[in-house]
């Protein structure tokens, strides 16, 4: 009864459509507030296989938005790969699996990028979604990035989050989507980094893990990303390039910002790869 379980995906976008989706191997970066629910709605569309990587663990603060993620995972300080696998095999017992305990610059990243067909980057901060531009770049693989934001104070406070999809055409960098001050700070060593905020100040996006963060407005920016993954994948439509959701303004917004030409990662790095 194979079939039956996707006859109402199959309804959509047709049986070759949920043939596409099984094909594809995806990679997620992240399973965290983002990611997690990215883990969750992949099994229900009937994704079979999966690289994911993370490096971080369940905390009591983060028991607010990860999805799958139980009161116990906290005491035992259960890795975020862990809670992912468990959601997707609870879901989905015969899709594969391949967890890895990693930052996005260890060395061990690249064979999952390499070894995806569609790359997805679910990550608080900027430097890593510079090195996984260049990563997937490498490898012309689509990326699409997921990122959540708030800003702003009292009633002038704003949260969303936008989708952007790299494909070799734009990317973070050329759509000039990347905080070259945090990058620079990010990657500076702790003697550096300290000096520099010595003289400069710490800018208030340069700490990390302090914003408003709620389950529904990654879960809105999430499955944007997997609706426009669907419709890549099965052919319904091409994705957008960059969706912006705004949950104050109670709009999503599709931008026609268009990248800088002679993108060094877009025309160098990923256009060498293709030869
Ligand atoms: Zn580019």
């Amino acid at each position: 009864m194979a079939n039956e379980r996707y006859s109402r995906n199959e309804a959509l976008f047709g049986a070759e459509g949920q043939r596409r989706i099984a094909a594809t191997k995806v990679a997620a970066i992240g399973l965290g507030g983002l990611g997690s629910h990215l883990a969750q709605q992949f099994a229900y569309l009937g994704v079979c296989d999966y690289g994911i990587v993370d490096f971080d663990v369940v905390t009591v603060s983060s028991m607010n938005r990860l999805v799958g993620a139980v009161d116990a995972d906290v005491t035992a300080a259960t890795k975020k790969i862990v809670v992912a696998e468990r959601t997707i095999k609870a879901i989905k017992p015969d899709a594969t699996v391949a967890a890895l305990d990693a930052k996005v610059g260890a060395p061990e990243v690249e064979a999952v990028i390499a070894g995806a067909d569609v790359v997805f980057g679910c990550l608080d901060r900027d430097l890593p979604r510079l090195q996984l531009t260049e990563l997937c770049a490498r490898y012309a693989k689509p990326f699409f990035d997921l990122a959540s934001d708030t800003g702003g104070e009292g009633e002038e406070i704003w949260y969303g989050g936008r989708v952007v999809f790299c494909d070799g055409w734009r990317c973070l960098v050329c759509l000039d989507l990347l905080d070259q001050q945090e990058i620079a700070r990010d990657s500076m060593s702790p003697e550096q980094r300290e000096a520099h905020d010595r003289i400069y100040g710490i800018e208030r996006g340069a700490l990390a893990g302090t914003g408003p963060m709620v389950v529904s407005v990654n879960g809105a920016v999430a499955s944007i990303a997997v609706t426009e993954f669907m419709a890549y994948v099965t052919g319904l439509r091409e994705p957008a390039a960059q969706l912006t959701y705004r949950g104050d303004l109670q709009a999503i917004r599709r931008s026609v910002d268009e990248p800088e030409p002679g993108c060094y990662f877009c025309t160098g790095i990923w256009g060498s790869a293709l030869g």
